[in-house]
């Protein structure tokens, strides 16, 4: 079976054939989540999509190392460098050091994250662990002459570099300095898509750091450049993130990391598009659905998974989510209730073992092509689910299951036999007997004995039934 993998590259507008530096292995590096909060659905549903993307590259025989930071400093309010640090104010918000913080909800992430069926990455690097990575790699750009000092700190000196915003294809002589970040411009800055590499000058900063530029911490994209080198190389095969993260993180990350290697960064960039609930859902604005929330309002976290499975990573996807309480810990929404009815379907279509329409050999490799087809055209894993229905074959179903993860194996099984005690058995048979010489008084108060002890009797042409009552 061989089918080449095809993938759009953000940084190419195009779909590309996927060849790794080295065959058959596959460095992949993913922006992770910022750990002032819980995580919300939309952001998980970008990991949603980079596990289907590693799950996939598994699958076709790859030995994939899949990296995702944990930023647990230096990620502002703005996705600059204005505002403040998420973390500084969520752990004024909740009265906890910033650590306890960043622990905490790094622990609730991954809970959620094992909740949605998403593979834990192989590494997961907290940024507050690789300072000392991160200031190397900031005397190498200083040290080639990209960067320039402010009151504030260390800039990334965009002018130097010729390539900057090949990523997002902006131009940008046409912004307006400080454009981008309306809450805070500093006056040192000399063009507003310049940005912070080392912030100085903030004494009530809790998480500090020594740095040959003062006491102070990282910048957030450095975070990416510094710890994604450091456990894939300079040059690697796929980094992904969300849309938003285009304009200005990925761009960052690319220039510094370019100028200070004098190399390619990533290869593929890949770029899931968003979650809309009604429109807007931010972590920031506090008023975000969790998995919490799903499951609170009696959803299979798999159900999310599964309506994520049926939308292509590149469109955005609609949730009209209604709250159903004013404490806003419960709502519903028609789509999941879609989304979960079919899941259920599913589990118990994939059951009937018994109904295999793919039995003969030839025909479910033939099958396992079409599918795989519809995986390597970029990830589209709806045309895929499409293809399976469209075999209703328990067996493939349960084959793709390595990259689906709807949990086939433990969820997708017949009810168990169930084994009736032989005092309820010989009730059943003395109300037959019973029933045969029209005594139906007496077979009426059998029937009633039987569901006092928790046994519901029926007849049916072939003779009595009998099942747990309720
Ligand atoms: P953050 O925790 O804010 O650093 O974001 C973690 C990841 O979630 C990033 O890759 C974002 O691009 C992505 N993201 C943020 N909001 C959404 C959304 N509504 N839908 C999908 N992905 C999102
Ligand atoms: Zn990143």
């Amino acid at each position: 079976m061989s089918v080449s993998f095809h993938l759009y590259n953000t940084l190419h507008r195009a779909k590309q054939p996927f060849e790794p530096i080295v065959p058959g292995k596959v460095g992949l590096y993913t922006c992770g989540p910022t750990v002032y909060n819980y995580a919300h659905i939309g952001n998980l549903r970008t990991f949603l999509f980079e596990d289907l993307l590693t799950r996939t590259l598994r699958f076709l025989g790859n030995d994939v190392t899949w990296v995702m930071n944990v930023t647990d400093v230096g990620h502002m309010t703005s996705d600059g460098d204005a505002g403040e640090d998420k973390m500084a104010i969520a752990a004024q918000r909740e009265q906890k050091t910033p650590w306890e913080l960043a622990r905490f909800y790094e622990d609730a992430f991954l809970v959620d994250m094992f909740a949605l069926g998403i593979k834990r990455p192989d590494v997961l690097p907290r940024a507050t662990e690789h300072v000392e990575e991160m200031i190397a790699l900031n005397l190498e750009l200083e040290r080639r002459g990209y960067t320039y000092l402010t009151e504030e700190g260390l800039y990334f000196d965009t002018s130097k570099d010729d390539q900057y915003g090949k990523l997002a294809r902006i131009k940008f002589d046409e912004q307006k300095h400080g454009a981008r970040e309306d809450l805070f411009v500093d006056p040192g800055k000399r063009t507003p898509q310049d940005f912070i590499l080392w912030f100085t000058n903030k004494p009530n900063h809790i998480m500090k750091w020594e740095s040959p530029w003062g006491t102070g911490y990282p910048g957030w994209h450095i975070e990416c450049s510094a710890m994604a080198m450091k456990y894939l190389g300079e040059t690697f095969d796929i980094h992904c993130g969300g849309n938003d993260h285009i304009p200005v993180h990925n761009t960052n990350e690319i220039a510094q990391s370019e100028c200070a290697t004098g190399k390619t960064f990533a290869r593929y960039w890949m770029h899931a598009a968003f979650l809309n609930v009604k429109g807007k859902m931010s972590k920031s604005k506090g008023n975000f659905l969790t998995v919490q929330t799903l499951k609170n309002s009696g959803y299979d976290p798999l159900a999310y998974r599964y309506l994520c499975l049926q939308a292509h990573y590149r469109s955005e996807l609609e949730l009209a989510w209604e709250w159903v309480d004013d404490a806003r810990t419960k709502g519903q929404a028609d789509s999941l209730d879609t989304a979960a009815a079919s899941l259920k379907r599913l589990y118990e279509r994939v059951a009937r073992t018994s109904d295999e329409p793919l039995a003969d050999q030839a025909a479910f490799d033939a099958a396992v092509t079409d599918v795989l087809t519809a995986l390597c055209d970029d990830l589209n894993v709806p045309k895929a689910i499409g293809v399976l229905h469209s075999y209703g074959s328990p067996r493939l179903w349960r084959h793709f299951d390595a990259i689906l993860g709807l949990e086939f194996e433990t969820r997708a099984v017949q009810p168990a036999e169930v084994s009736v005690p032989s005092d309820v058995l010989e009730l059943v048979d003395e109300r037959q007997a019973a029933r045969k010489a029209k005594d139906f008084a007496r077979s009426d108060a059998i029937r009633a004995e039987l569901l006092a002890m928790g046994w519901e009797v029926g007849d049916s042409p072939q003779g009595p039934t009998i099942k747990p009552a309720g």
